[in-house]
């Protein structure tokens, strides 16, 4: 934590600000907070944040949790990128508890990343825990380093998803996944 402050203090040094001038005084400490939050989920893991709640079901229908919010951060230039995670799957005997869904977005969101990465993680995560027939995930993002920066484009959107299993298979089942998100 400390040595983190202390590469905030420099890093405002070396775009020259005073980082001892009224406002900047405590924003190293502040800064370097917020930096920790945004990146523990290289701290936790996935079987902490399942932490039991699978459940046995006979459920064969289509679980989606949509409207997911999702936060992270560029690899490429530590921006925030900012939007919605749709998960769906097809239980095949095992299910998990709805809060869980939400929790292992987070877990790999508050790393540094990629979207389609994020993406891969979140399917392979719900398909290592599950065992399902299928996994989709959608995540639709605004990228703040496209938006603030470069080509300054404030309404573009990047769309990504990783389909597994059965939604890759069997084309009528991600049609209905598909029809569910709309
Ligand atoms: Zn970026």
């Amino acid at each position: 934590m400390e040595q983190l402050e202390n590469i905030y203090r420099e890093l405002l040094q070396n775009i020259d600000e005073d980082p001892e001038r009224d406002g900047l005084r405590d924003t190293p400490r502040r800064a370097a907070k917020a930096f920790q939050f945004l990146t523990k989920g290289y701290h936790d893991n996935i079987d902490e944040v399942i932490n039991g709640a699978v459940f046995e079901s006979d459920m064969d229908e289509i679980v989606l949790v949509k409207n997911i919010e999702l936060y992270s951060l560029c690899e490429h230039h530590l921006l925030p990128f900012i939007g919605k995670c749709h998960v769906g799957y097809l239980p095949n005997g095992k299910i998990l508890g709805l809060s869980k869904i939400a929790r292992i977005v987070d877990l790999y969101a508050r790393r540094l990343q990629i979207q389609e990465n994020l993406t891969k993680q979140i399917a392979d995560a719900i398909n290592n825990t599950t065992e399902p027939a299928g996994v989709a995930v959608v995540i639709e993002a605004q990228h703040l380093c496209m938006m603030m920066r470069g080509v300054e484009k404030q309404n573009s959107s990047m769309v990504t998803s990783c389909v597994l299993g059965v939604f890759r298979e069997n084309l009528s089942t991600r049609e209905e996944f598909l029809s569910l998100l709309k």
